[in-house]
């Protein structure tokens, strides 16, 4: 397809969706520092699964956090998935921190307790049928604004969305067989 998507590498499990990305034949490009962004072209980001609170620090730390949020401003399209979901969220109800607070999405973190805290499930995504989620101590979408399009549902919890150029999942698709998620995100 010609396209170049990047993944944030600096924490979590970034390698399962370069995978993906290669089955799909999509160029794919690790994001590690902020050089990364700014001398390479990508046509869209992935930020990853992992622990929001440590890759919203490295971001910092590492002083991407600005220019990452202005590209995402500026029409990126990024696909966070659970943690990724957590960073693009402009309040966390159970965290003080904002990360890159550019989704209209208030999320729960570890939304699901202790007990829960990992499952598997098979739902409807809108626009892409039954789709096999992986919850790993994921968040769920506790609130929405207008703009924000919700795609899936479980147990009356909102676990995936869209916003313009931003597409969350709170589970994991990185984790399964099916690339219908990823070349969602590709048609975006
Ligand atoms: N619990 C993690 C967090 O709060 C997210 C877990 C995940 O990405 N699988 O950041």
């Amino acid at each position: 397809m010609g396209w170049t998507i990047g993944v944030l590498a600096v924490q979590g499990a970034f390698a399962e969706h370069t995978k993906i990305l290669s089955q799909l034949s999509v160029n794919c490009l690790e994001i590690r520092k902020k050089e990364d962004l700014i001398t390479d072209h990508i046509d869209g980001i992935i930020l990853p699964g992992g622990e929001s609170t440590v890759m919203g620090k490295l971001l910092v730390e590492l002083d991407m956090l600005d220019l990452l949020k202005q590209m995402i401003n500026d029409g990126l399209p990024v696909f966070g998935t659970c943690a990724g979901l957590i960073l693009l969220a402009k309040r966390i109800v159970n965290d003080s921190h904002v990360y890159l607070g550019t989704m209209d999405i208030v999320a729960k973190r570890n939304a699901y307790g202790r007990q829960l805290g990992s499952f598997h499930t098979v739902a409807d995504f809108k626009g892409a049928g039954e789709v096999p989620m992986t919850f790993i101590r994921a968040p769920y979408i506790e609130v929405t604004a207008n703009k924000v399009e919700v795609l899936a549902e479980v147990d009356d919890h909102i676990v995936a969305a869209r916003q313009d150029n931003m597409l969350v999942t709170a589970f994991h698709p990185e984790l399964t067989n099916d690339t219908r998620l990823h070349e969602y995100f590709l048609a975006m």
